[in-house]
């Protein structure tokens, strides 16, 4: 019966020219499953992940394809070639031509689901131009936030010198003023399009947003209001989030962090990198760690979540120092089951600390993550920022 409504989310099996599929379809994504092969649509037609023949892939919204591969046990995303991106859209898109023919000719109420797959059948070569009208590159985000709704509503680092860092010497830091970052939302959101339906939580950008202007800030946080009410469903129902460091960040008084909790800020995400304030130093990053202990207090005093990072994979003596260092600092965080541990493997060694290799820094980091939960009774995870994707 073409024209009735489907149901908001379902499963089931399909049998399609040569094979059954799997298919199940929700408010946030639709996935089809067909022999060991897995794609998964956002509502908008972009495949963002799946299986081809064994191989695991992400797809970022810029359309550049990456691969989950595993070299020395590190599940890490390794960028694809431009050919191969594009056979895989075109495999994605037969698969979907093919589902919609046959969901087209299913009885009941299967059969409205067709029209809703026209976007996967869609030639998805414009992705990457399109992206980059709206998005300056999105570096990196916090790896419980991958899904989120990025506003980039400021550019680049404020500090920028960091020696393990290289995020965003390709740009100065700049906060946009209101009417630019309303342009910014407004393109993001027709970006998006129905697939803004997959995105969980609102991440302001770049490396610090936070440091910005507090009026500018609130002005932001008005527009996410006005874009994403409190009573309708959408990315903002998960909170917002921003980075923040020890320089700027810890300047802030407690009436700074209420007033960006009074506007909707959920949480923020702290890169502490180390315990050691001789390190940090020599890492180029303004400290002292110390500090984060009065930070973090104030921003949990307004009732805003944390996220902690650190670095892992110094080398020699170093590694213990740094271990220690930060194991006393987290300790004194007073961190609860709102708050988060990232350990962070370096990439890339920084000019004058040796570190590991990268099967090295992998294992130290793994190391600290038992020892804070060992020692500090502090829940930690592993953030490989190779395996980020936007
Ligand atoms: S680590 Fe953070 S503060 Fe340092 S340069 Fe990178 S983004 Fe900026």
């Amino acid at each position: 019966m073409a024209g009735s409504t489907p149901p908001a989310s379902g499963t089931c099996r399909l049998q399609l020219p040569d094979r059954v599929c799997f298919f199940r379809w929700g408010p946030r994504s639709v996935v089809a499953g067909l022999d060991g092969d897995l794609v998964c649509w956002d509502w908008s037609g972009r495949p963002w992940a799946g299986v081809w023949d064994g191989r695991s892939w992400r797809r970022s919204l810029a359309g550049a394809y990456l691969e989950l591969s595993a070299p020395r046990r590190a599940r890490i995303l390794v960028p694809c070639s431009a050919e191969q991106g594009r056979r895989w859209d075109r495999r994605a898109q037969r698969l979907a031509r093919d589902l919609q023919q046959v969901l087209g000719a299913a009885r009941g109420p299967l059969a409205a689901l067709a029209p809703g797959l026209e976007p996967m059948i869609r030639d998805r070569s414009g992705d990457g131009p399109a992206f980059s009208r709206v998005y300056q590159p999105i570096s990196i985000l916090p790896p419980d936030r991958y899904l989120s709704l990025v506003l980039q509503f400021s550019r680049g680092c404020p500090w920028n010198r960091c020696t393990f860092c290289h995020f965003y010497r390709d740009r100065d830091f700049r906060p946009l003023d209101r009417a630019a970052a309303r342009a910014h939302m407004e393109a993001v959101i027709e970006l998006l399009g129905p697939g803004i339906s997959l995105r969980r939580g609102i991440f302001l950008a770049d490396a610090n947003a936070l440091a910005a202007p507090p009026s500018r800030i609130e002005q932001w946080l008005d527009l996410i209001h006005q874009a994403f009410p409190d009573d309708a469903p959408g990315p903002r129902a998960q909170g917002i989030y921003s980075f923040t460091d020890l320089l700027t960040g810890g300047e802030q008084q407690p009436d700074f962090w209420r007033r960006l909790a009074r506007g909707g800020l959920t949480g923020v995400y702290l890169g502490l990198e180390t315990g050691d304030g001789e390190l940090l130093e020599r890492l180029g990053k303004p400290g002292p760690p110390d500090r984060a202990v009065e930070m973090v207090a104030r921003i949990k005093q307004a009732g805003l979540r944390v996220g902690v990072i650190l670095l892992a994979g110094f080398a020699g003596s170093l590694a213990a120092i740094h271990r220690r260092a930060s194991l006393e600092v987290v300790g004194r965080l007073g961190l609860d089951r709102g708050d988060r541990v990232f350990v962070s493997p370096l990439v890339g060694a920084p000019d004058g600390v040796e570190i590991l290799d990268p099967e090295g820094c992998r294992e130290q980091a793994r190391q600290v993550i038992e020892a804070l939960r060992r020692e500090c009774g502090q829940r930690a995870v592993l953030y490989d920022i190779r395996r980020f994707v936007y």
